[in-house]
């Protein structure tokens, strides 16, 4: 029988990230993936033809320039990331094309195409919204949260505060709605806001729209694929004395009075631990590891609650013969640059009918956000060749089908998706090598934390954010039950390669095990924390 100090079920970016922290500070770390291999949504796969690398899961990266793991486990020094400029572009069908660069000038510039007001009003909210970031909604992503009502009196004690206070309490659409009158403008800047699934018409979670918007400009490729970020994780534990063991089956979490000691997995073998962590979802952890006979009633009943997000993504990749040609490319070069590419929307109203159809589970020829990693990194394809992707959101069940549906329908729907992108990339249908899809049902079949084919382990409503994510018994990463902790992507602060959630759940778990941070507080929490809102 192996004894550990920690077990971390599921080796995605948040079991590896909490594990590098813990294995640092001097924890005896053991890793127990379900999967052949490590990295969760941080994949890079040879899925279509041999030497084109895919990213099948995260590939734009939004916070590595906030993260504090990137200096503390070095990995500004072993990695590399493009910021590729502009970050984002809608194409419309009238023939004009409209970016988001970085640079607030050269923003304002494109949107003046479309309204001289939003050009104006872009040159104030850019920065603004740069500073909201930078001063509150960075820094929040890497402190656990705190209730509700101390939130609150933290951010009416300051002006940034009491703005994002306003913000929260309108739906996405209200705020871009009024931001904006250009339906062109609107229409990115809500893609932008709701594209990782905020509800455009709910209240309550808006504050993360500013943070959006923001990274409408800033999103990373990871160079070589994102995997690499997972498997320098892996070494940070690896060289600390930490494993992870691939293949693996969890049967139950040991429960040795009314604690969590350990885990046994499906063909007998026994780990006991101090503690265990969980990166995965609550269903799972509690449900299907904890068993409800060792937790309380309430409890149970929160778990239940819990909500999967209400759609998915529908994933199209592709192997490329030779580079797309944009067809606003002659009047609109810049587009050859663009990280992030949103095609088939010409108005606001067709994006918000397009979420309203994914609701109702149903399937249209409608837009999505593509992009071509080689272009930035032609080291993913052999020389001259290309990979793409679609990315699409996609309902889990789809409408009067059943729960098969996806495999039926998975190739009639890429027809549907190329049609939308042959308008904007003429050649690609002659390009087109092969091509590998992802379905909402693949999605779940893969990562079992991804329920419904949730890829935020989750959906982004008010009773599930901040302090009350996954619920209000499993703040702060400490569950009801003794000795078990959470780390993963329903835990605060959330979904996405934020590189948040398992830091901030090493940071609690040492300090109950009253080991001493090896890391600094990240300057931008310090400084929020100076300014009273953290
Ligand atoms: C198609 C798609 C595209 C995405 N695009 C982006 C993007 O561009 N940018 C971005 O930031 N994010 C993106 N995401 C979201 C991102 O991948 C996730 O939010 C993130 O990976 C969550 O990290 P995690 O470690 O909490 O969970 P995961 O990455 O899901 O890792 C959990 C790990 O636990 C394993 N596991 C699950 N159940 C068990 C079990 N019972 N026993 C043992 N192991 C188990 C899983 O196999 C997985 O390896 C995308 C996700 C998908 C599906």
């Amino acid at each position: 029988m192996e004894n550990y100090d920690a077990i971390i079920i599921g080796a995605g970016p948040n079991g590896l990230l909490c594990g590098a922290y813990l294995a640092k500070a001097g924890v005896k770390v053991l890793l127990l993936e379900k999967r052949h291999e490590i990295g969760g949504g941080l994949i890079t796969e040879e899925i279509t033809v041999p030497n084109f690398l895919h990213d099948t899961h995260a590939i734009y990266m939004a916070m590595i320039d906030y993260a504090p793991a990137i200096m503390d486990l070095e990995l500004d020094k072993n990695i590399k990331w493009v910021r590729p400029e502009p970050n984002m572009s809608m194409h419309f069908s009238d023939g004009r094309a409209l970016s988001i660069y970085p640079d607030y000038e050269r923003t304002s510039k494109s949107i003046a195409q479309f309204s001289a007001k939003d050009a104006k009003t872009y040159l104030e909210i850019g920065p603004r919204f740069a500073e909201l970031t930078e001063k509150f909604l960075a820094p929040a992503t890497y402190k656990p949260a705190v209730p509700s009502f101390q939130a609150v009196a933290q951010l009416e004690s300051h002006e940034i505060g009491r703005e994002i206070g306003e913000y929260t309490g309108k739906t996405p659409k209200e705020i871009v709605f009024d931001l904006f009158e250009s339906d062109q403008v609107r229409a990115l800047f809500l893609y932008a806001a709701c594209m990782w699934g905020l509800d455009a018409n709910i209240e309550g979670v808006s504050y993360l729209v500013p943070l959006l918007i923001n990274r409408a400009s800033q999103y990373r490729l990871t160079i070589g694929g994102a995997h690499r970020l997972a498997h320098w994780m892996y070494k940070y534990v690896y060289k600390a004395g930490g494993r992870a063991w691939t293949s693996q089956r969890v049967k139950r979490i040991i429960m040795e009075n009314g604690r969590a000691s350990g885990v046994e997995l499906i063909d007998g073998e026994i780990l006991k631990s101090k503690i265990v962590i969980s990166s995965i979802d609550p269903y799972q952890t509690f449900f299907k590891y904890v068993g409800e006979q060792n937790l309380e009633p309430e409890f149970v009943t929160r778990v239940k609650d819990y909500e999967w997000e209400s759609s998915s993504h529908y994933v199209y990749h592709m192997a490329l013969n030779e580079a797309p040609q944009f067809k606003l490319g002659d009047k609109y070069p810049d587009l050859y640059k663009t990280r992030i590419h949103v095609v088939g929307f010409d108005t606001a109203q067709e994006l918000l009918d397009h979420w309203a159809n994914v609701k109702k589970g149903e399937l249209h020829e409608t837009g999505f956000n593509c992009c071509f990693p080689s272009i930035h990194d032609p080291a993913v394809a052999p020389k001259g060749k290309h990979t793409g992707l679609m990315s699409q959101h996609a309902p889990y069940g789809i409408k009067g089908g059943d729960a098969d549906s996806w495999y039926r329908e998975r190739e009639t729907h890429g027809e549907r998706c190329v049609n939308v992108l042959e308008k904007f990339v003429p050649n690609i249908r002659k390009i087109m090598l092969r091509h590998y899809i992802t379905t909402p049902l693949d999605i779940e079949n893969k990562f079992w934390d991804m329920g419904k084919g949730s890829i935020k382990q989750g959906a982004y409503l008010p009773l599930q954010m901040g302090y009350l994510r996954p619920n209000e018994y499993c703040s702060n990463y400490a569950t009801p039950v003794e000795g078990l902790y959470m780390c993963g992507a329903s835990t605060f602060p959330g979904g996405l390669v934020t590189l948040g959630a398992g830091y901030n759940a090493a940071g609690r778990i040492v300090d109950d095990l009253g080991i001493k941070r090896w890391w600094s507080k990240p300057a931008i929490v310090a400084k929020s924390e100076e300014l009273g809102m953290l």
